[in-house]
């Protein structure tokens, strides 16, 4: 398992909109298994693999506290989205920062699992709010694009200033 390298904000190629997976192969296969490594060393709950600058629609996932439910989506498509949920997001991409996003509480989805089969499901929770995320990644789009553009400035000048200095990010939570 390969770890791979995130690609952090500002960065523009986190702004690609991944193109659908058209064969479920071991190369597929095998950026699957590099993401679950890449996410669980970071340490994360969620991957997309736009975060590590390859631009297809897969994403990873593992909520478990003992980190041995990996979830594996390929070209996921959230249905339906139900009620609110308002978590204080972190995400991988974007280091030592939480903010408080809304997301629906509630998502149905489709999508193919690692042997390319059809699957449909349902994610409440935790869960919910890190596919959304993570699909939204998919697209090019961050969690701190729901921020006000004052904060997202802010956001961004600090970033760059820690890595101008060389300072370490840590995640404080984990990050998706
Ligand atoms: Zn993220």
């Amino acid at each position: 398992m390969a770890k791979l390298t995130i690609l952090e904000f500002p960065d523009p190629r986190l702004r690609r909109k991944a193109v659908a997976v058209e064969l479920v192969d071991d190369k597929i296969r095998t950026l699957i298994d590099d993401l679950l490594g890449t996410m669980y060393a970071a340490p994360g709950i969620g991957l997309a693999a736009t975060q590590v600058d390859v631009h297809l629609r897969v994403l990873v996932a593992d909520i478990s506290e003992d980190k041995l439910a990996p979830l594996a989506l390929i070209n996921p498509e959230i249905l339906s989205r139900d009620g609110v949920e308002i978590t204080e997001e972190g995400c991988l991409s974007v280091p030592g920062v939480y903010e408080k996003v809304e997301r629906a509480e509630h998502i149905t989805l489709r999508a193919l699992d690692r042997d390319g089969n059809n699957i449909e499901m349902e994610a409440n929770g935790l869960l919910a709010v890190c596919i959304q995320h993570e699909c939204d990644h998919l697209e090019g789009k961050l969690f701190v694009d729901y921020l006000s553009e004052l904060k997202r400035q802010r956001i961004r000048t600090r970033l760059q200033k820690a890595r101008r200095l060389d300072i370490d990010r840590p995640h404080k939570a984990p990050a998706i």
